[in-house]
């Protein structure tokens, strides 16, 4: 077995790669629930739902959100009927966002994506990080605001002055995922908001320190390849480089994962980090995504 923690987008591109060189039976995915929330009566889950279309092959991979050649029939008639809808959520989402909501109801959600992934065919693990909702708040030049406003209403755009998120409790069988496995990947995901909540869970950084673990970085030179990690890890003083994330994994990361852009990093990196490989980090293709996850199989001892 093999753990994977991740977030909505830059990971599940690597568990394209993944799912194609290892049997994805053999996938523990523990993915980041901490923007979760309510929107227009349904409850959302973003990255566990990119995490299941990924794994279901039916990911929209253009926005890494929501379904590819989805329609938006329901939510162009909110709008008209003048419910405004900040996410942009297509029907067959939607529909997949219903029954989570009624499944999550009586079961949990834990539970409820069990059954949601076996009724997509996915024969991997999926365990969202918490059953719980956690609070999160960006706080900006323009004022404290809820993560989707952050993303969706103000484009990632105001100055971060800091982050801050409430801690809740693992859901049932993460650390023994984490333990049981032979390597967990964390993948380049956002080290501040998909990642940074999985290693706050309790007993999660112990359970890691006891395993072989490898992660990718989604810091390439001195900038996020996509999305707003690069200013939330200024925002809370961290190097925006391979360099800071080696220092927010050191302690339990036994190989870090550079892009041969950093090749002037990899001694800094190595300093910190027993093993640094240096590779070819963007997935824009379907070969490089099954190139990276070879090279990250091939480290596990
Ligand atoms: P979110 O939940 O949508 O924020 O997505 P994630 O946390 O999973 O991923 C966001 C991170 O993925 C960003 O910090 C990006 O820099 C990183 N990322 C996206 N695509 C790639 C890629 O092809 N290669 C690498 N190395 N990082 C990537």
């Amino acid at each position: 077995m093999i753990t994977v923690l991740s977030g909505g987008t830059g990971t599940p591109k690597l568990l394209q790669g993944l799912k194609e060189v290892i049997d994805p039976g053999e996938l523990t995915i523990i993915v980041n629930t901490l923007e979760n929330d309510y929107f227009s009566g349904v409850y959302v889950s973003a990255d566990i739902d990119t995490v299941l279309y990924t794994m279901a092959d039916m990911i929209n991979d253009e926005l890494w959100y929501g379904v590819k050649d989805d329609t938006f029939i329901t939510h162009e008639r909110l709008e008209e009927i003048g419910c405004e809808e900040l996410l942009r959520i297509g029907d067959i989402d939607r529909a997949t966002k219903i029954q989570k909501t009624q499944l999550m109801e009586k079961y949990g959600l834990n539970r409820a994506c069990e059954i949601q992934a076996r009724n997509m065919g996915i024969s991997s693990r999926i365990i969202p990080m918490s059953e719980e909702n956690s609070d999160i708040k960006i706080i900006t030049d323009i004022g404290e605001l809820e993560f989707h406003d952050f993303l969706i209403k103000h484009q990632s755009e105001p100055e971060v002055l800091d982050i801050k998120f409430s801690n809740v409790s693992p859901s049932e069988g993460i650390t023994e995922a984490i333990k049981n496995s032979k390597a967990v990947i964390i993948g380049p995901s956002n080290p501040i908001t998909s990642i940074l909540p999985i290693l706050s869970l309790e007993g999660v950084r112990d359970a890691l320190k006891d395993t072989y673990v490898i992660a990718v970085s989604p810091i390439i030179g001195s900038d996020s390849v996509s999305g707003p990690a690069n200013k939330f890890m200024k925002a809370l003083d961290i190097e925006v480089s391979s360099v800071g994330v080696a220092l927010l994994y050191k302690d339990f990361l036994n190989t870090m994962i550079i892009d041969v852009q950093d090749e002037d990093k990899k001694v800094e990196v190595n300093q910190i980090i027993n093993k640094v490989l240096l590779t070819n980090t963007i997935m824009n293709n379907l070969d490089a995504k099954k190139n990276l996850a070879k090279i990250i199989i091939d480290c596990i001892p």
